[in-house]
């Protein structure tokens, strides 16, 4: 397996705030990755950083072999790498169908795909092709949270960065989240996956990363850290 992402002594600063201190992490190709870490560890910071989103105070993120950590978001994006943010972040007032088209925006070769990516992305999730000319705002909590992976989707992300897609979504909804991530990755979107759900994380990843104060404190296979006793007295009451 390839390197896909490679983050080399990462540093973002906002002000005098050091959220990330020259952290280190490795995604391969075909991967599920988990990046864990108590609130405020510094876990979005690390994503917004590779999505040219916040600037990188040091260090560099490569994807496909290509330093990447000065280009614009927009670029990245159409290198193969999109995040569906913390939050969801639908457009309420526009329907299901209109907030993929959004998603869609990009080269003209990725636009001609639209209606055929708007497609596979109902066959994924059926309960939103049901729903396609409803208005996102009244969609239920996963719903949104399953429209916000399909935008992400529709620009064909070959690594798709997951900010807590689990947070305040009921269990059962939270197991379908879950079950679509594997079944992405199982047709061959490579995952990082930022959550809080350390247990069923580690179920689906084959690596994981521990974050604490900007810090990375731990990594290794999830069955490795599944083990660490960090992630037990972090997350588990042990
Ligand atoms: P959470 O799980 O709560 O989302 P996180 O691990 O993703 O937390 P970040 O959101 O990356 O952590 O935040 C890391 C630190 O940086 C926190 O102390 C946070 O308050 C600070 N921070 C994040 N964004 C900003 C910003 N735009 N301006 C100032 N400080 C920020």
């Amino acid at each position: 397996m390839r390197t896909l992402l490679k983050v080399q002594r990462l540093c973002v600063s906002y002000g005098a705030v050091q959220a990330v201190r020259g952290i280190d992490l490795e995604v391969l190709t075909g991967q599920i990755v988990t990046l864990l870490g108590a609130n405020g560890a510094g876990k979005s910071s690390v994503l917004g950083a590779c999505m040219g989103l916040v600037a990188l105070a040091s260090g560099s993120v490569t994807f496909r072999d290509e330093d990447i950590s000065r280009k614009g978001t927009e670029q990245i994006v159409h290198r193969g790498m999109t995040l569906t943010p913390e939050g969801r972040f639908v457009f309420p007032q526009l329907t299901v169908h209109e907030n993929l088209l959004i998603g869609a925006a990009g080269t003209s070769a990725l636009r001609s795909r639209t209606q055929q990516n708007v497609e596979k992305n109902f066959d994924l999730f059926p309960r939103l092709r049901e729903r396609s000319s409803q208005v996102a705002g009244t969609l239920s909590g996963g719903e949104q949270q399953m429209l916000a992976i399909a935008r992400s989707l529709m620009s064909e992300p070959e690594l798709l960065l997951l900010d807590e897609p689990s947070l305040g979504l009921a269990p059962n909804i939270v197991d379908q989240i879950f079950d679509l991530i594997v079944s992405l990755n199982k047709s061959g979107t490579t995952i990082l996956l930022v959550e809080q759900n350390a247990e069923l994380s580690l179920d689906i990843s084959d690596a994981a990363y521990l974050m604490q104060a900007g810090v990375m404190v731990k990594h290794g296979t999830s069955e490795s850290m599944r083990e660490s006793g960090d992630i037990h007295a972090m997350y588990m009451g042990v």
